[in-house]
């Protein structure tokens, strides 16, 4: 690894870890900026040497110093996914617009994923203020004109009354959130209107994947009540797309 990438990982377990901030913080309505982080154990404040990303966990071998309680797994996740991310969209298109917005959906896509598997929400602050970032870069956007944008963000916000009235026939009940459908126009604001098709495929293929498999290690039958919120299926499809682009046209291929 090159000495630029190393720098793109560290600088993205820090982002990872203000990311982190975020997930716990929007859901409860506490603010991002202020106070500095605690311990949601015992309430605690950190000390530097707890605060950095993935070594602190592994150091503390996942337990708060005073309380003992557990630290969550996400923590070091989110930390490593940001930082593989920001080495994959940096290596590929170096420093430039091409990296950035990728990035940027990917980071509104892990923050929403993971406060929708806890609280079952997404914040409109990260769907619709996602979904403005979206419209208000398309002018700079190598993948999509401002229309294509415009026109993305409302396929999304209309598939998924298809999909819901989908689920509706199948399950014979509501299965998707309000949250879903802002980040289905947040994803078509960032990605356009033709990307949707294969990325509601991939949700699809990977919500069938994961369902089968969450079912068979708690050894539960599939017809049980609880269902997997979608948001985090939603934005696996998406980041599949941006990290392999050609399953596009590989799913389907242009008729023309
Ligand atoms: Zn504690």
């Amino acid at each position: 690894m090159t000495p630029f990438l190393l720098l793109a990982f560290l600088v993205g377990l820090c982002v990872g870890s203000f990311l982190n901030v975020v997930i716990y913080r929007l859901p409860r309505g506490l603010s991002i900026v202020a106070p500095r982080s605690f311990c949601p154990g015992c309430g605690r404040p950190l000390r530097w040497f707890e605060n950095i990303p993935l070594l602190s966990f592994l150091w503390l071998r996942g337990r708060c110093r005073t309380c003992r309680k557990p630290i969550s797994w996400r923590y070091p996740l989110v930390e490593g996914l940001c930082g593989v991310m920001a080495v994959y969209f940096l290596k590929n298109y170096g420093i430039s617009i091409q990296a950035a917005i990728p990035y940027l959906l990917t980071l509104l896509l892990i923050a929403a994923s993971f406060i929708d598997l806890e609280h079952g929400i997404i914040p409109d602050q990260i769907t619709l203020g996602g979904l403005l970032a979206g419209l208000g870069l398309s002018p700079f956007s190598p993948f999509l004109s401002p229309r294509e944008a415009l026109v993305g963000a409302f396929c999304g916000a209309g598939a998924f009354y298809l999909l819901g009235a989908y689920y509706f026939w199948i399950r014979g009940r509501e299965g998707l959130g309000e949250g879903d459908y802002k980040l289905l126009a947040m994803i078509g604001g960032f990605l356009g209107p033709l990307n949707l098709i294969p990325i509601v495929f991939l949700a699809s293929v990977w919500g069938l994947f994961i369902t089968l498999l969450v079912a068979l290690v708690r050894r539960e039958r599939l017809s049980g009540g609880k269902s997997l919120p979608f948001g985090p299926f939603l934005s696996l499809g998406a980041i599949t797309l941006l990290i392999y682009p050609k399953v596009a046209t590989f799913l389907f291929p242009p008729i023309y």
